[in-house]
């Protein structure tokens, strides 16, 4: 027997018929024999409802009470998933994150998971119940409900499969599993079976929104297998795992892409000991999170700095760049906003020479410049103009037959 931690978001318990539906899967994985923890979602749309609530009584709420606010969401949620467990003649109980102590620091809006007690949770699973637990939320230590960032039912699954040592945490949601890229640039995109906690990190911080990112480094961090799948449609799902349980042999495993990137340049700064650190920290300073940078070697003595920051932080950026060259004596600042980073990502890389060169050709052969690059061990990133996102990704899919067969 089992323990297997399933999660459905918003859009699986978006109305109660979608909550009989998720109540008869449930019950099927018990009649199978296996003890279940659901974690769910508040009802779609309803976190945004509650969120504008407040901004009708005030733009800058106390964020204690925004926590209150956001956090009954999800209390519906697990009152009527339990009743119609229940009608199926399943025995479920509900509990919300203060009630089995979800504990958790006390950042309200964004709290971090310090400590999950099972024991409750143990004694119901005993008696044969499924216990039912409102994700996105705990309290602090003097008893504050917090709720842990949008998205966060995520990491409350995961985090309660840590606490239990489930053997799979499953998150059900409206797609059926992780793609080697997206769908909507590439329909012959596929799902994969697997993928490593790792990649899933660089697809997912890439823009391949499936799970919060969160929860994927929490479930490598505790070696929770995790499982992506659809709450509509039967199917394996891609299953999130480790290395060398991954047994095809792809070398590469997708395509990520973020289409918000642009570029920075300062030119003809002088090349002493301390010159990044003057040029990045104040745009650190300034808030801003920096990608990719590149310098040039020297050349009489100034060098090139260039840099990629998401284009929201442009304008701000480039501000604070052009103050910069200015008290150092730069030459020039130009920057473009219209690029975008396309990525390879595959650990397969690892033991795989000429995966870089065959990336560049795919890309020269469609007649696409690369204005920068950056590798790392599992991972190569472009920088390229934004009107050849489409070519690009899909070109990259079919060079490295990622294709559906
Ligand atoms: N209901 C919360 C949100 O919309 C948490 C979640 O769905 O995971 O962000
Ligand atoms: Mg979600």
């Amino acid at each position: 027997m089992a323990l297997i931690v399933q999660k459905y978001g918003g859009t699986s318990v978006g109305t109660t018929e979608r909550i009989r539906n998720v109540a008869a899967k449930v019950k099927k994985e018990r009649d199978r024999g296996n003890d279940v923890i659901v974690v769910v979602s508040a009802m779609s749309g309803e976190t945004n409802r509650l969120i504008s609530l407040a901004a009708e009584i005030d733009e800058n709420p106390a964020p204690r009470e925004m926590d209150v606010l956001v956090s009954t969401g999800e209390q519906v949620t697990i009152a009527l998933l339990s009743m119609a467990l229940q009608k199926l003649d399943c025995d479920a109980r509900s509990y919300t994150g203060g009630q089995i102590r979800i504990l958790t620091d006390n950042a309200h809006s964004k709290a971090r998971i310090l400590d999950i007690s099972g024991k409750a949770v143990r004694e119901d699973l005993n008696a044969g119940r499924v216990v039912v637990v409102a994700g996105f939320q705990g309290v602090d230590e003097h008893g504050n409900i917090t709720t842990l960032g949008r998205g966060g039912s995520d990491t409350t699954a995961v985090a309660m499969a840590a606490a239990l040592k489930a053997d799979e945490c499953q998150i059900f949601t409206d797609v059926d599993g992780v793609y080697t890229t997206d769908p909507r640039v590439e329909p012959r995109a596929r799902r994969l079976n697997k993928i490593t906690f790792e990649e899933m990190l660089e697809m997912a911080s890439l823009g391949s929104k499936v799970l919060q990112i969160r929860a994927v480094e929490f479930a490598g961090k505790y070696s929770v297998p995790l499982r992506v799948l659809s709450s509509f449609e039967e199917g394996e799902g891609t299953l999130i795992t480790f290395e060398d349980e991954v047994m095809e042999e792809a070398k590469i495993s997708g395509i990520a892409f973020n289409r918000d990137e642009s570029q920075l340049t300062v030119r003809g700064v002088p090349d002493q000991p301390g010159i990044a650190y003057k040029i990045l920290g104040p745009i650190a300073d300034a808030n801003v999170e920096i990608d990719m940078i590149v310098q040039n070697t020297s050349q009489d003595g100034t060098t090139d700095f260039t840099f990629t920051v998401h284009r929201n932080d442009y304008q701000k950026a480039l501000g604070v760049l052009n103050q910069v060259s200015n008290d150092l004596g730069g030459r020039e600042v130009k920057g473009n906003d219209g690029i975008v980073k396309l990525s390879l990502v595959g650990v397969g890389m690892r033991s795989h020479a000429g995966i870089a060169s065959k990336m560049f050709k795919a890309l020269s052969d469609e007649g696409i410049n690369i204005c920068m690059i950056s590798t790392s061990e599992i991972k190569i990133s472009v920088v390229v103009d934004e009107k050849y996102l489409e070519l690009g990704v899909r070109s990259l899919h079919e060079t490295f037959d990622l294709q559906q067969a």
